[in-house]
């Protein structure tokens, strides 16, 4: 919401399942540390997971707590600067992707318009976005949804495996 006083802290959900996915993950951690305006406070570890309404390879996904001085839109559209400069194509709904950048929490905010919906509005059905977030931010309350671990139990049956640090 264009009234919550800035900076913010804000989580963002990343995911890949084309190409070199656990290196397009890293590469776009450090995009989101170069953009203008946004600081990265915590980077979670990588997961591999089960595609969820979709086919195609497993998904390498992590999840990053950032504080920015950009609006929800603005850094919404920052998001997707950075997905395109992956080569980001969008022929199909959940397609397979070589990059996905979700904002998952902007603050306390709660709200939905044509373009963006804060929270995130598939959060609480994905492991894959669950999981990460839990990691970073095991008291992390949702807006509208409630305590994140109160969500984790729904998602219990979905595929994620947390991958090995590398060096
Ligand atoms: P998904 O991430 O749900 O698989 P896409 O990445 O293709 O799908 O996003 C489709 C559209 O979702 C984007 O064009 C964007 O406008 C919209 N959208 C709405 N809310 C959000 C959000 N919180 N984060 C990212 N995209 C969002
Ligand atoms: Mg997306």
């Amino acid at each position: 919401m264009s009234s919550t006083s800035r900076p913010v802290r804000a989580c963002i959900g990343l995911g890949a399942n084309l190409g070199d996915a656990r290196r397009q993950v890293e590469a776009a951690l450090r995009a989101l540390a170069t953009t203008p305006g946004v600081q990265v406070l915590a980077r979670s570890s990588l997961y591999r997971t089960a595609p969820v309404d979709a086919g195609g390879p497993d998904y390498v996904n992590a999840a990053a707590v950032i504080e920015t001085d950009l609006e929800a839109h603005t850094l919404l559209r920052a998001l997707q600067d950075i997905e395109d400069g992956f080569g980001r194509e969008r022929p199909y709904r959940n397609a397979p992707r070589t990059l996905d950048l979700d904002l998952l929490l902007y603050g306390d905010a709660q709200f939905s318009d044509p373009v963006l919906t804060v929270p995130h509005p598939r959060l609480h059905l994905r492991a894959f976005v669950l999981h990460p977030l839990a990691e970073l931010a095991p008291d992390l309350h949702v807006p509208g949804l409630g305590a994140l671990t109160g969500l984790l139990p729904a998602v219990s049956e979905q595929r994620i495996e947390r991958l090995a640090d590398t060096p």
